[in-house]
């Protein structure tokens, strides 16, 4: 699945361009636990905070999410690292699921390195 940033419509507000490529694949593991394996790499624009302008943004990010079937084991999936877990049944939006990964994936304040804004006019704006 290769998506605009813009149909994604939390990441719009982020990103002033991009694409994203997601791949989610569903296995099932010995315990008989669903999980979904997400994938998601693309190249995007983030808002420098300090000029406003638009920098380059690499996101490259692989999360498993666990399907619990029931209180116990969405507690024991929610604790193995790197993964989430919600309880099966929830209602699962893919778009949410990958904008929530994003959001939490990017830096605070995006900004240039130090002297690197194209406009340093506008630079001096910010020092005081
Ligand atoms: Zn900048």
């Amino acid at each position: 699945m290769q998506s605009d940033v813009a149909e994604f419509p939390r990441l719009a507000h982020e990103f002033t361009q991009g694409t994203l490529f997601c791949r989610v694949v569903g296995r099932k593991d010995q315990r008989g636990s669903l999980s979904l394996r997400l994938t998601i790499s693309g190249e995007v624009g983030l808002t420098c905070q300090r000029c406003l302008g638009s920098m380059p943004y690499t996101v490259e990010l692989e999360r498993t999410l666990y399907l619990a079937r029931n209180e116990a084991e969405l507690e024991r999936l929610d604790a193995l690292p790197d993964s989430d877990a919600i309880q099966a049944g929830e209602t699962l939006s893919l778009v949410e699921m990958v904008e929530d990964e994003v959001l939490l994936s990017l830096p605070l304040a995006a900004m240039h390195a130090e002297g690197e804004c194209p406009d340093t006019g506008v630079h001096e704006i910010f020092k005081e």
